[in-house]
């Protein structure tokens, strides 16, 4: 909480005028007199803390609204998934609304509004939340008015007194919405839970429902892709399966069983636009989305080669051994992976953090971690080689662990033989050519002889080496900062993101950077191993919200899952494990 928030008793909107032309052209510092809250008519502001300079981080406010005023039916805040659904509508609405009303008032930030927006997801956040009661609870930023450095008093008081007001009417009151508009959010979003809540039951991994729409504008840009060519999802005969939902009733679509999945198809056919529907299937969608029916286990992890990248202390054995000169791969560590020893780690590090779903793409994979061919093997004979390919490790890390496997292929065909099921796409239509596959490995082996000899293990859980987690930079005991959407700026290290594709949000890395600084701290019940920490963490959100992260009633955060803290975590160049 902010101090100023505790210091001062709450004082009137309309006071503010006022105090506002008696502060201005004082120096900046000044504006701290207005820390604290302000009762406005229909909500409360309260200022929780004051920028230093009109060029620094804008200062950060609260608006609630109580439930009366707000005036939300029950049906859009009476459980956690239908609350989410409602609360990113309208932080989505703020966000827009913020944009369209702040206008330049002076230097460096002054004037601007803005709310972090949750774009296409929806997922617990801390812009704006709407609790049990329906009252609403909005986090954001103002830039107070400056000419240079001075206070703009009039300024502040059209900012204070005519565009904040402006933009919690226009984002955080019910009669703003059709009614239909509200339900259509929170329904979508416990159909959503709902539907992610039985493919554990029914042993699936991933659905997509008949009518989805897929791809997605960019690589960068996750809006649907909006032409009158897009063909809607349908699902190949043989995985078509109905599920039954709280809202949408009867839907069908195609589920993915646990085990091993190809999907095939020529370039340009749409195989990757598949896989990206379920790595981002982790996360609920909003309406309208395309996707908002294409959804996977939460335990679900992208894997890629990352080339470049450290690894501390990983166990990748099972799949690189034997390495030139000796070095060994039971802990390894390097400033500098290579294309297969990268996704090697990758994959025994999502195993280590509780991944049951593996997703691949050859498009993002080693060739060499991938495949080792009759011909290759044949010229370089197996103890000149330390890698063994995923084909030979693919069937026990489903049989022997339990984990599942859904690849794109497009080159490879030696997967025919390990795969329970493969899907092709043909010009971004799906069909079941399970049965054709068996025929064809039948017909046409490959020759190739098998390279693991043993079953897949798990590999001892690691223990992060004391200090070698540190948050701390010059005075300050914690500093976290994301300059942009794929660095997390922990201390004194910058950690390079950009390969962690499940990571949507900036908000989501503010989260696992705050998580991170955490663990440096030291969290309840002392726990070593990385499973155990992420554990921890995950007890410590469950409990007490993503607010558990930080005392500061930050704006910015956003449900992030134990994958990616993990994943960020694996990607610090100063962790070194016991
Ligand atoms: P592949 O991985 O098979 O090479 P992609 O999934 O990358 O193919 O898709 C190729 C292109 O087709 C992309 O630009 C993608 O946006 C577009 N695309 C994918 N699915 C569809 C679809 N269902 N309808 C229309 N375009 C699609
Ligand atoms: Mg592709």
């Amino acid at each position: 909480m902010g101090l100023g928030f505790l210091m001062a008793s709450p004082r009137s909107s309309r006071a503010l005028p006022e105090i506002l032309k008696r502060l201005d052209g004082r120096g900046y510092k000044a504006y701290k007199e207005l820390q604290g809250t302000w009762i406005y008519p229909g909500f409360v502001l309260e200022i929780d803390h004051v920028q230093g300079d009109p060029y620094a981080d804008p200062s950060r406010v609260t608006v609630t609204v109580e439930p009366e005023v707000a005036a939300y039916p029950e049906r859009a805040f009476e459980s956690t998934p239908r609350a989410l659904g409602t609360a990113a509508l309208l932080a989505r609405t703020f966000a827009s609304a913020a944009r369209r009303h702040s206008s330049r008032r002076g230097s460096g930030k002054s004037g601007r509004i803005r709310m972090e927006d949750p774009g296409q997801l929806v997922l617990a956040q801390t812009a704006v939340r709407v609790d049990r009661t329906g009252a609403v609870e909005a986090r954001f930023t103002v830039g107070l008015p400056a000419r240079g450095r001075r206070i703009s008093g009039g300024e502040a008081g059209a900012l204070l007194l005519d565009d904040v007001p402006a933009v919690v009417r226009a984002a955080l009151l019910s009669e703003r919405y059709e009614p239909s508009k509200i339900e259509e959010c929170a329904a979508a979003n416990e159909d959503a839970e709902a539907l992610r809540a039985t493919l554990r039951q029914r042993g699936m991994v991933a659905f997509v429902a008949d009518g989805a729409r897929l791809p997605r504008r960019s690589g960068v840009d996750d809006r649907p892709l909006e032409t009158e060519t897009v063909i809607p999802f349908e699902a190949p005969e043989g995985l078509a399966v109905n599920v039954r939902l709280p809202n949408a009733g009867v839907v069908s679509g195609m589920g993915i069983p646990e085990g091993v999945t190809l999907i095939v198809g020529g370039g340009f056919h749409g195989k990757s636009t598949v896989l990206r529907a379920l790595q981002d299937g982790v996360y609920n969608h909003r309406p309208g989305d395309g996707r908002e029916l294409a959804v996977s286990r939460s335990a679900t992890v992208k894997v890629r080669a990352e080339d470049g990248r450290a690894v501390a202390g990983v166990d990748i054995s099972d799949f690189i051994d034997g390495l030139p000169l000796g070095r060994s791969t039971g802990a390894f560590s390097t400033e500098n992976a290579s294309g297969s020893t990268s996704q090697a780690a990758t994959i025994v590090e999502a195993l280590e953090a509780g991944a049951e779903v593996l997703l691949v793409d050859e498009d993002t994979s080693a060739t060499n971690f991938m495949i080792r061919d009759r011909r290759m093997q044949a010229l370089v004979p197996k103890e000149g080689e330390p890698i063994t390919p995923f084909v030979d490790r693919v069937r026990s890390l489903h049989r022997d662990l339990g984990v599942s496997t859904v690849l794109v292929l497009g080159g490879s065909g030696d997967y025919l033989d390990v795969a329970d099921r493969v899907i092709r796409m043909t010009a971004y239509r799906s069909e079941d050519v399970s049965e054709r596959a068996s025929e064809v490995a039948r017909v046409f082996p490959t020759g190739r002889a098998r390279e693991a000899e043993t079953e897949m293990t798990r590999a001892d859980a690691r223990s992060p080496a004391h200090g070698s987690i540190d948050a701390s930079r010059g005075r300050r005991s914690s500093y976290v900062r994301v300059p942009d959407g794929r660095t997390l700026l922990l201390g004194n290290e910058s950690v390079d993101l950009a390969a962690v594709e499940q990571l949507v949000l900036r908000s989501q890395i503010h989260s696992l950077g705050l998580a991170l600084a955490r663990i440096a701290e030291g969290l309840p019940g002392d726990p070593r191993t990385v499973p155990e920490l992420l554990d921890a963490l995950d007890t410590l959100v469950t409990e007490d919200g993503l607010d558990a992260l930080s005392d500061r009633r930050l704006g910015t955060l956003s449900a992030v899952r134990r994958f990616e803290v993990a994943a960020a975590l694996n990607r610090l160049r100063t962790l070194r494990v016991e």
